[in-house]
């Protein structure tokens, strides 16, 4: 079944194929205008433009800045792979059959991949090196480049189409790794042969061409899964894919007191500017809206924005609260069953009106839209109160006060845009870099642009400060290099300069 499924939350890259210099994907320059309009305003985007061109390579490191930059060409000399080149559409390499086994038990046979060609779009793109796991086989959320060379294993992190784009029915490259929900949306949703679907339960540690993978809960959308990889050299790698860090996350036995050596990391809202309020609190603040509204005009129908999947919390709060099933078309409903969420699945309802709370898509939450679609309702309602929850509404003169959001309103529909999210806040980001304390982060999101790769990059060097002066000023030395890094008990070694 095709389904319109909406490209997911953030801007990743461009749809070109070429990569820039640092290996990142090239953006045009209209890629260029539509990620600043969600990263900065103009004055930030001028600071932005002066450093471009000073800007290094060393964005992945966290090391002391006195340290010797590493160029590009370094980095992918010492993760052991070529500089990229123009990948070639139906290359001769073939995936081979290969087998993973949960190290507990269980084994799994994958067959061997076929040729073919990534459906769609004929033009060949490069798989940015960020997609691809030094040290192993693997590649994450990198569908879009067809067959790449020597991938064993495609790992999904989760069902948003900026994440699995590229696959589709015709997938024959090889095996895709991924949690047993978003298992079953790429079966459902995307047709994609099951021969090649690998899911993997979260918290259970397997064993995939010799490396230990483990999934982990990512508080993004259902289904969605961090990746931690242990190599065979110690070295291990945490992938969040879209996360919303959490406190939680802290006490999850993989990552705690555990050192990761580097960090792939969601950086959708890596910027100060975003400090939004917690998703229980805008929930809240959804549904005592939504209340006040039905008591006071019991003909209100109120509409919640979605994607394909994410933000269900939000109606389901609603529902729950004001004791109202959840009216959405026939597509979604089958997503959502699809989750196995009992509770979820027991209020959903095909006839809306049954029930003033409909779901639509987020894209679709526009005055003429809406009042078009209060027409097609009957008698049965009068007037329209949505909500838009997405990061990207939120505003810093608000922050938190969520009280003094003002409704955008036009006759009878009122539309609010909640600062619900589904990614990391900056300071949330901070938390759990600073818990974590990796030796390197690489972001994977907002990345197109160097200049908010190098302001990226400064935000991670001051946690890292940050936190060292935060476990004793004993552990920061501002000689000429100091490596984070912990041992067993998980506090930072003193003396674990690395020369
Ligand atoms: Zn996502």
């Amino acid at each position: 079944m095709e389904i319109p499924i909406d490209g997911g939350d953030s801007i990743s890259e461009s749809e070109g194929g070429d990569l820039d210099e640092d290996g990142f994907p090239w953006v045009s320059f209209s890629d260029e205008e539509a990620i600043d309009r969600t990263v900065g305003d103009d004055s930030e985007r001028e600071s932005f433009a002066s450093e471009f061109y000073r800007s290094g390579t060393e964005w992945s490191c966290l090391i002391d800045s006195k340290e010797k930059k590493l160029v590009q060409a370094d980095l992918f000399r010492m993760w052991g792979f070529k500089r990229p080149s123009q990948v070639q559409e139906g290359s001769s390499s073939r995936v081979s059959s290969k087998k993973m086994r949960r190290s507990d038990g269980g084994d799994r046979s994958i067959g061997p991949a076929k040729k073919g060609s990534v459906g769609g779009n004929n033009r060949p793109r490069i798989c940015p090196f960020y997609k691809k796991i030094p040290g192993t086989s693997f590649t994450v959320d990198a569908f879009r480049y067809g067959r790449i060379d020597g991938c064993l294993a495609y790992f999904l992190t989760h069902f948003h189409g900026d994440h699995y784009g590229g696959l589709n029915k015709g997938w024959s490259h090889g095996p895709i790794y991924c949690t047993p929900l978003t298992a079953r949306l790429v079966k459902m949703c995307l047709s994609v042969n099951p021969q090649y679907i690998c899911p993997l339960e979260l918290n259970v540690e397997y064993i995939i061409e010799g490396i230990k993978v483990t999934m982990l809960e990512a508080n993004h959308c259902p289904g969605a899964a961090l990746i931690h990889f242990g190599l065979h050299d110690g070295q291990s790698y945490l992938h969040t894919g879209d996360f919303r860090a959490c406190k939680q996350m802290q006490s999850y036995p993989i990552l705690l007191n555990k050192r990761i050596d580097v960090l792939y990391l969601d950086t959708t809202y890596c910027n100060p500017k975003y400090k939004f309020p917690l998703r229980e609190e805008v929930v809240n603040f959804v549904v005592k809206i939504a209340r006040n509204s039905l008591e006071n005009r019991p003909k209100t129908l109120i509409v919640v924005g979605a994607y394909s999947i994410g933000k269900e919390h939000v109606y389901l709060s609603i529902s729950q609260e004001l004791g109202v099933p959840i009216y959405t078309n026939a597509s979604r409903r089958r997503i959502l069953q699809s989750f196995g969420w009992h509770e979820l699945s027991g209020k959903l309802s095909s006839d809306g009106h049954s029930t003033p709370l409909h779901v639509l898509p987020l894209p679709h939450l526009r005055h003429e839209n809406l009042k078009q679609y209060l027409r097609t309702q009957g008698q049965s309602f009068t007037s329209v109160l949505a909500f838009r929850p997405t990061g990207w509404t939120f505003s810093e003169s608000i922050g938190s006060q969520l009280d003094r959001i003002r409704p955008n309103s036009n006759g009878n529909v009122v539309i609010y845009g909640v600062p619900y999210s589904e990614h990391s806040s900056f300071t949330e980001l901070r938390e759990f870099v600073q818990f974590l304390k990796p030796k390197k982060i690489i972001p994977t999101v907002n990345v197109g642009n160097a200049a908010h790769r190098d302001q990226m990059q400064s935000y991670f060097r001051q946690w890292k400060l940050d936190a060292a002066r935060k476990e004793g000023a004993h552990f920061y030395h501002p000689g000429p290099k100091f490596v984070t890094d912990r041992g067993l008990n998980g506090k930072i070694q003193n003396g674990s300069r690395k020369e």
